[in-house]
């Protein structure tokens, strides 16, 4: 979020008692700090160790042979980190056709729901009845140099609005979610140049609301060509605002920081408009960053100002070799935590102060803890159950993507919990630049994946024992 914004909420005094200071930890803001107690109802501390191989026994034995194949091939850090040459190169040498056939039943099937509707509802009635949720996600990837004209986010719009009524439409979309990238829908540029402009000069979320319902207001620090591209972004962004609301919860991805403040400053303003009596609209808080907490914080403060729901997706955030880079080139300060260990205390500290926010409102805040970290997961268990939030209530959920940590996904949905995966869909074409964003995004996680090897293995052999004890 901008300073700007950030200065004009703290200038008020709200009547959370997480007021009076920039710290987030529990003791600071107020609460009292989660401690070991008598839990009420707690998952079996062996559970959540998540090693029991039963939580695969819905898999098909095909679907566990192409998960240990794929998560073998992963672990190759050189097939990962060149997974995009490989696959630009394999393509060229095998077709466009051959390169899809062959794609398809392996490392398509394991991330992607398919392309056509009936494939989808295959991948997504099969996730429903092992008590997974959809969170679907329109596979558009844009970044800087990569934008295009008004007819290419109009589509990338049709596109959305069929997810969001895909999402809602079927039986096997119960209380579902969906991602939205908006750099699929305003220019990566504007975001960039709004960004900049964020750093000197204050914009209303008022003025965006008023956007967002039509109005042609005008953006001061913008051209003329910018100001028009800005409100039919905000244009394409009601309609997703309000084909969703009461129907499917849509949670906006975080990017790089180089544009993610404007990214904030356009979800805050569809918070505003439709968040009043529950949270449709999600931001997402990547914990890689120094100052997450803070715009946690940021967030808590300006919706209790604005009075709208707050949704958070957490994650620990997926640009940080990137980022590490850019601050380098330009000669800034890092804004990633320094280790993976400060990251995970950002993680768990701002975890604990959205879980303690929701035992107190959980009509008000809400959050997916949107990660594979087994020791995140844990946590958020613990705390769940030491502060009585109810394990399905629809106020904390879990989020993995679709093919990766099964063993977590699945343990946690057959306890009870409500668990999401991430689930891109479309042609091997349309998808295939995404599986390699994510590959890279996810290299630490697809090559740590052993226990996850181990347990498939594990699963294999048991059912190997069953069957030949059958036939004797
Ligand atoms: C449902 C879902 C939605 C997501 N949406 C987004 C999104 O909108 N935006 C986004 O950016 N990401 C998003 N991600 C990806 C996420 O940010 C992570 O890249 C990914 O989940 C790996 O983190 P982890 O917590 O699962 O695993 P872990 O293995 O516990 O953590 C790996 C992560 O830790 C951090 N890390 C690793 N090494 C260091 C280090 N040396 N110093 C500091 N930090 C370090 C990095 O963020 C790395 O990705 C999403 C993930 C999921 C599951």
């Amino acid at each position: 979020m901008s300073s700007v914004l950030r200065l004009c909420i703290v200038h008020h005094h709200q009547p959370l008692r997480i007021m009076g200071t920039r710290m987030l930890t529990s003791e600071r803001v107020g609460f009292a700090p989660i401690r070991s107690h008598e839990l009420k109802d707690p998952v079996p501390p062996a559970l959540l160790s998540f090693k029991d191989p039963r939580a695969f026994q819905s898999k098909s034995w095909w679907e566990l042979i192409r998960a240990l194949g794929v998560f073998r091939l992963c672990s190759y850090p050189v097939l990962v980190n060149n997974c995009g040459k490989l696959m630009s190169f394999t393509r060229a040498v095998l077709g466009k056709r051959v390169f899809a056939m062959v794609l398809r039943p392996f490392v398509y099937a394991q991330f992607v729901a398919g392309e056509t509707e009936s494939e989808i509802a295959v991948s997504m009635e099969k996730m429903n009845s092992q008590g997974l949720h959809p969170m679907l996600a329109v596979p558009i990837e844009e970044d800087l140099g990569e934008s295009s004209g008004e007819k290419k986010y109009d589509d990338n719009l049709a596109a959305m609005l069929e997810c969001v009524h895909m999402s809602h439409s079927n039986a096997w979309s119960k209380d579902p979610m969906m991602q939205l990238k908006i750099t699929a829908l305003v220019s990566p540029e504007l975001c960039v140049k709004l960004t900049s402009l964020l750093k000197k000069q204050h914009y209303d979320l008022d003025l965006l609301v008023r956007a967002l319902d039509r109005e042609a207001v005008t953006f001061p620090g913008l051209s003329e060509t910018e100001n028009t591209h800005f409100l039919l972004g905000l244009n394409r962004l009601n309609q997703i605002g309000e084909a969703s609301v009461n129907k499917v919860r849509v949670l906006v991805d975080a990017e790089y920081t180089y544009m993610n403040p404007a990214l904030s400053l356009v979800t805050m303003a569809m918070m505003k408009k439709f968040n009043r009596d529950s949270a449709w609209i999600w931001n997402t808080y990547q914990c890689y960053l120094k100052e997450s907490r803070d715009l946690v914080f940021d967030a808590i403060h300006l919706s209790v100002d604005q009075s709208f729901c707050l949704g958070v997706k957490l994650v620990r955030g997926a640009y940080m070799d990137k980022e590490k880079k850019l601050a380098h080139k330009e000669g800034r300060e890092d804004p990633i935590h320094q280790s993976w260990e400060h990251t995970n205390n950002s993680y768990n500290g701002c975890l604990e102060v959205i879980l303690n926010l929701i035992s107190q409102q959980p009509d008000r805040y809400k959050i997916i803890v949107a990660t594979h970290n087994e020791e995140s997961v844990r946590k958020a268990v613990t705390w769940m159950t030491e502060l009585g939030i109810a394990r399905d209530g629809g106020s904390v959920c879990f989020g993995q993507l679709l093919g990766m940590c099964d063993h977590v996904s699945l343990t946690l949905a057959q306890q009870g919990f409500s668990v999401y995966k991430s689930v891109p869909y479309g042609s091997v074409d349309d998808t295939l630049p995404y599986l390699v964003r994510r590959a890279q995004e996810n290299r630490t996680v697809l090559q740590g994946i052993r226990k996850e090897r181990d347990l498939l293995k594990q699963e294999l052999r048991r059912r190997a024992r069953e069957k030949i004890t059958q036939a004797k």
